[in-house]
């Protein structure tokens, strides 16, 4: 039976110890973190992660600014708002809320974002950095993970690892910082064929996909170390809604080391780790790293 990675407690341990470091910062140099984010539209979903930032950048003591854009707005106007930010010496941190209507050029807006300030890890600078093994910012959810990772392992050194999606927000920046632990890794699609057979070989196994189960338990090497990315919702037989993983969890749990369950395990991770390299900038601005 696997142990269970508890990653509320492990996100509330990181939001408190970056709260602390806030305060120590603060008082050595006087700077407060500041933390902007855009959120272009009203889709539902999107405005509840932006209020949820803007909240527990509050609590660790940040300052948190938050700019709601109509979806309407024009992506020159977008570009406007970034440079402003850019140049605003109170935030640090600049995220844009994607996805972005569909008139808007994604890439071209995050490429905006100074690489400095870029604390979710997407602009193309930061993206090169974490290929060739430099320090810039790592995209947070990876980070996140790669965090519970490592405290469930004591040497990666040697280990296959496998990643089962290859999205530029998850399953590639996952894949270089496994590469970095020197984990022989390979990184699986959809187009990837006999995956089951290339799960049973994983030490790691990374599910970023967005199919509910679609990881069997069987498919689980034993004592492996299991980390479920996905968020699907699904409808049970009563009519019930509830979060699910990419992860068939009840079968998995027997065989593997570690895993995280769905919801409270990597989700809430992913914000922690947003302060933690909002802190970071700040710390950098205030010439203090
Ligand atoms: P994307 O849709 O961008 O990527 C999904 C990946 O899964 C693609 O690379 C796709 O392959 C691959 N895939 C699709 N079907 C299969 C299949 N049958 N077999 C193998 N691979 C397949 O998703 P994201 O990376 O953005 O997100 C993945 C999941 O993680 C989602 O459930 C999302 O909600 C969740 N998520 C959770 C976060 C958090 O916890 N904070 C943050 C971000 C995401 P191909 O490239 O060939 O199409």
């Amino acid at each position: 039976m696997a142990s269970i990675i508890d990653g509320k407690a492990r996100a509330q341990q990181l939001r408190q110890s970056v709260a602390e470091k806030t305060r120590e910062l603060k008082d050595r140099t006087g700077v407060t973190p500041g933390l902007a984010v855009v959120i272009v539209g009203d889709d539902p979903a999107s405005q509840v992660y932006v209020r949820n930032k803007g909240k527990q950048a509050l609590e660790a003591g940040f300052e948190s600014f938050t700019h709601t854009l109509p979806a309407e707005t024009t992506e020159a106007a977008l570009l406007d708002l970034v440079d402003q930010l850019n140049r605003d010496d109170r935030v640090h941190g600049i995220l844009v809320q994607l996805p972005l209507p569909d008139h808007i050029d994604e890439q071209r807006v995050i490429n905006r974002i100074s690489p400095d300030k870029d604390v979710d890890g997407f602009h193309v600078e930061n993206v090169g950095k974490l290929v060739i093994g430099a320090d810039g910012f790592v995209p947070c959810t990876p980070l996140g993970c790669w965090m519970m990772i490592r405290e469930s392992v004591e040497s990666l050194s040697g280990l296959n690892a496998v990643i089962v999606g290859r999205s530029n927000i998850v399953g590639k920046p996952m894949a270089f910082l496994l590469l970095r632990e020197h984990c022989t890794v390979t990184i699986a699609h959809s187009r990837t064929q006999a995956l089951d057979e290339l799960c049973r070989s994983a030490d790691i196994l990374v599910a970023a996909v967005g199919r509910p189960g679609i990881i069997q338990g069987d498919w689980v090497k034993p004592g492996a170390v299991v980390i479920d990315v996905g968020i699907n919702r699904v409808t049970d037989d009563s009519g019930k809604s509830r979060l699910t993983g990419d992860v068939d969890f009840d079968g998995a749990v027997e065989r593997a080391g570690h895993i995280t369950p769905v919801p409270g395990g990597v989700g809430p991770m992913t914000i922690a780790c947003l302060l933690s390299n909002t802190l970071k900038s700040a710390t950098r601005a205030a010439g203090q790293e």
